[in-house]
């Protein structure tokens, strides 16, 4: 998938679909615009249905305001239009209403960038923009007046949150991260307190990199692999259906022969990943011309180690991540089947994978195959793709229902005077 051809109106439906049925807005809520290099802005109409939305729906406002589409341009078009006039660098903004940022905005917090190394990346710097009435020039004054500080991200009091970025599947990532550190951090607060990372963790992050392995040119691939790569797709794109993958995060590999194994390529988007971007690691070299996961040399480690061991995956879901961020132990012996399938799950601190990966890769056998790096990631592994995605499930499922028996903090509502003003401008 190479989002740079696609056309600005298969963009938009592209992505609004993307949202929608990740269930982060509604059917009348939300909208997408592209500016084009000709100055043409193309946006999400007002008053269609985003779950069905189709290129012909779009609309195109033109420099000279000139409109042109079979319906109205999105009611939010006004801040579109100020943030495109006061950051002429930015060349898309998404604009949503999530429902986990959409709690934050209601307790007026801001999402916390430092629990995880991945989302204080993807993010960037965020603001709260003052409430104001959806539609209004005051609305887009308040949220251009965030961008206008150089911020590429503005929270929106009662309201949602909108986003800017250099191209539309930029915006998506930077937001698709946004609400998960939302809502990890509300499941964190279920917990309890929560840790955030320190500069000195950051830096110890930043030296995961693409690792520098000899290149080999691979053989055409044998039957047995070909079916481990389908298969393994399979459940990548399973994966990311169920929130277990992010478009970018989430890592996974399998056993093909002796030590060898194919793993998750780095910076693909798991929703479109085919079994040819699947990268093979052979006695320590890596297939021609392909970037394996940065995590590669752990993987390599605990096939290494362990020959039992025929499937790996590093992923991040937001349930049991909230384990990860607090001292709330996961204690899977609460559920008879969790503790079958997760055995003890114990936790290790942030960057042992990273500065000793044959010392946690030792730790990580069939007798206790899942752990949490504290801050980072939840590590499984199993005997085969199935069976360390079951373990991925439970985990994530079981530590779910943990966190359903807590509680969060009050609501800070809108003013009488602010829903009158929502009901004369909309006839309510
Ligand atoms: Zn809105």
């Amino acid at each position: 998938m190479n989002f740079q051809y696609l056309h600005p109106a298969d963009q938009i439906v592209m992505i609004m679909e993307r949202i929608y049925n990740s269930g982060m807005t509604t059917t009348s809520g939300g909208n997408l615009s592209v500016m084009d290099n000709e100055g043409v802005m193309w946006i999400t109409p007002s008053g269609v249905d985003k779950g069905s939305l189709k290129r012909e729906d779009i609309m195109r406002v033109y420099p000279d305001g000139r409109i042109e589409g079979r319906h109205k341009p999105s009611v939010e078009y006004p801040f579109h239009s100020s943030i495109y006039k006061k950051r002429p660098d930015l060349r898309a903004v998404l604009h949503a209403h999530p429902p986990a940022l959409v709690a934050l905005t209601l307790v007026r917090q801001n999402p916390e960038p430092y629990l995880l190394p991945n989302t204080s990346i993807d993010c960037g710097q965020v603001e709260m923009a003052p409430y104001a009435l959806p539609g209004s020039a005051k609305l887009g004054d308040n949220i251009s007046a965030v961008f206008e500080k150089g911020m590429n991200v503005a929270m929106m009091e009662n309201h949602g949150v909108v986003l800017g970025a250099q191209s539309l599947f930029e915006a998506f990532t930077m937001f698709e991260a946004l609400d998960y550190s939302a809502r990890l951090q509300i499941k964190a607060l279920q917990l309890g307190p929560y840790r955030t990372l320190t500069p000195e963790q950051m830096a110890v992050y930043k030296q995961k990199n693409v690792p520098h392995l000899k290149e080999y040119r691979a053989d055409e691939p044998t039957s047995g692999e070909l079916e481990l790569r389908r298969e393994l797709c399979e459940l990548i794109k399973r994966a990311y259906r169920n929130g277990l993958f992010s478009s970018s995060q989430g890592t996974f590999s399998t056993r093909v022969d002796g030590d060898n194994f194919i793993i998750t390529p780095y910076g693909k988007d798991r929703m479109y990943l085919e079994p040819q971007d699947l990268v093979r690691i052979e006695n320590g070299m890596v297939e021609l011309d392909k970037k394996p996961s940065r995590a590669t040399k752990f993987h390599m480690e605990i096939y290494k180690q362990h020959p039992d061991v025929n499937s790996i995956i590093m992923a991040y879901p937001p349930n049991i991540m909230a384990f990860a961020v607090t001292d709330e132990e996961f204690d899977a012996r609460l559920i008879p089947e969790s503790y079958i399938a997760l055995k003890t799950v114990r936790k290790f601190p942030f960057g042992a994978s990273i500065s000793d990966p044959a010392k946690l890769a030792a730790e990580m056998t069939l007798k206790n195959p899942v752990a949490i790096e504290e801050n980072d990631m939840l590590i499984v592994v199993g005997t085969s793709p199935l069976n360390a995605f079951d373990r991925l499930e439970v985990a994530e499922y079981s530590a779910k229902s943990v966190i359903s028996t807590k509680r969060m903090r009050d609501i800070v509502k809108i003013s009488p005077d602010e829903i009158k003003e929502i009901e004369v401008a909309f006839n309510l």
